[in-house]
């Protein structure tokens, strides 16, 4: 939408017409105040201003409208009978136009110019908004890299921490001290180990290089082997087993992938809920043919606002930033393996409820990628 704005009713008409006339959509302003009150409230594309007019002229008002954050980016026609010397001109580039035109102008290169300063003004907006997304990116890439630094550093100090214990301990012959330490270090440099796998992974997501091994495995041993493997790194948590029964049924996927993310959703379970040591695993066979596995906690739960972007690479909801540690990578690696099986995945959360984290695969995918992993 065009706005054109001139202190006499007939130049307006002459000019909308002409414009609509060309396929554009025109809108009209008698003075300079009618002019800031419409654009405040409509988004034109660009305005065509009359410089001579009672009250604000369109010097005055071009100054206006290019400091307001919300209307400096319309690009602004000057049209002058009267006002065509070189000091004029010169005051209306300096106030905020894109052009200065004499009456009598020609409509055809005024058209012209519209055409051009709209095209140009949509690069320029494009632009800004890719340097704006580049920027909010970077300063996560930085912010993200502090994080990573000090997650790594932490299980790594720990870990020299107990090995020097267990060291003294082995001097002093008390074997159950040493035992003890080394256990803590190694559990220490396992969730290095951790951070450290979801690091590469990303990159590797990052690269378009994360590959799925594919091929038909038993869903009922999938879910065991997962369940054993939780119960040795957190051996006072219940899993609860709930759903159809799943014998005989096999799926086509990466099972060391699919294992990955539900690990991953139920040691977040886990994590995310120190006021209780149960978890509950739902496995469902949806009408569409895909299977749905669900982990379902009793924990600190997301708002709903949050919940739309947990899967989002770095995420982490602000309120456990610091309280619980982790690196926001997980969810995002999970929705990116999940992908690859032409699945989705999916969060249902109410704040100091618990949460139910889902994924779903399609029982029989005729697409999924059968490559050969590239680990
Ligand atoms: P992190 O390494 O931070 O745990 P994730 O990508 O696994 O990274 O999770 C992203 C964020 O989602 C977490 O920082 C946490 O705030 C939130 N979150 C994930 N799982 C749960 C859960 N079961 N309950 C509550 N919040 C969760």
């Amino acid at each position: 939408m065009i706005l054109i704005v001139d202190d006499k009713p007939e130049n307006l008409i002459a000019l909308s017409k002409a414009l609509e006339g060309r396929g554009f959509q025109t809108d009209t302003a008698l003075s300079g105040e009618e002019t800031l009150k419409k654009v405040l409230k409509q988004a034109y594309e660009l305005i065509i201003l009359d410089v001579q007019m009672p009250g604000m002229d369109g010097f005055e008002v071009a100054e206006t409208i290019s400091s307001y954050s919300k209307t400096a980016n319309i690009p602004i026609i000057f049209l002058s009978a009267v006002n065509i010397s070189k000091e004029f001109i010169t005051k209306g580039y300096a106030s905020g136009g894109k052009d200065y035109l004499v009456k009598p102008f020609d409509t055809d290169i005024l058209v012209l110019k519209i055409q051009t300063f709209i095209r140009l003004n949509a690069i320029q907006q494009a632009l800004q908004a890719e340097i704006q997304k580049r920027t909010q990116a970077e300063a996560k890439k930085d912010e993200f890299i502090s994080i990573a630094s000090h997650e790594l550093n932490t299980p790594l100090t720990s870990a020299k921490g107990y090995l020097q214990l267990a060291e003294m301990s082995l001097k002093n012959q008390q074997t159950d001290q040493v035992q003890m330490y080394l256990e803590r270090s190694g559990k220490q440099l396992n969730k290095l180990n951790r951070l450290v796998t979801e690091l590469l992974d990303a990159t590797k997501i990052e690269s378009n290089k994360l590959k799925l091994a594919c091929k038909h495995f038993s869903v009922s041993s999938f879910l065991e082997n997962a369940i054993n493997n939780i119960h040795q790194s957190y051996p006072d948590t219940k899993i609860h087993m709930q759903g159809v029964d799943l014998s005989g049924l096999s799926v086509y996927g990466d099972e060391n992938r699919l294992e990955q993310v539900l690990l991953n959703y139920i040691s977040n379970a886990i994590k995310y809920a120190p006021e209780s040591n149960e978890v509950t695993v739902e496995s469902l066979l949806l009408p569409d043919e895909s299977l749905q596995i669900s982990v379902i906690d009793h924990g600190i739960g997301i708002s709903s606002k949050e919940q739309q972007q947990l899967f989002q690479k770095y995420y982490r909801v602000e309120e456990s930033d610091g309280k619980f540690q982790g690196l926001g990578m997980g969810l995002f690696i999970c929705a990116e393996i999940i992908k690859l099986h032409k699945g989705a995945v999916g969060v249902k959360s109410d704040l100091g409820q618990g949460s139910t984290f889902y994924f779903r695969i399609p029982l029989n995918p005729v697409t999924v990628e059968s490559s050969i992993s590239a680990n």
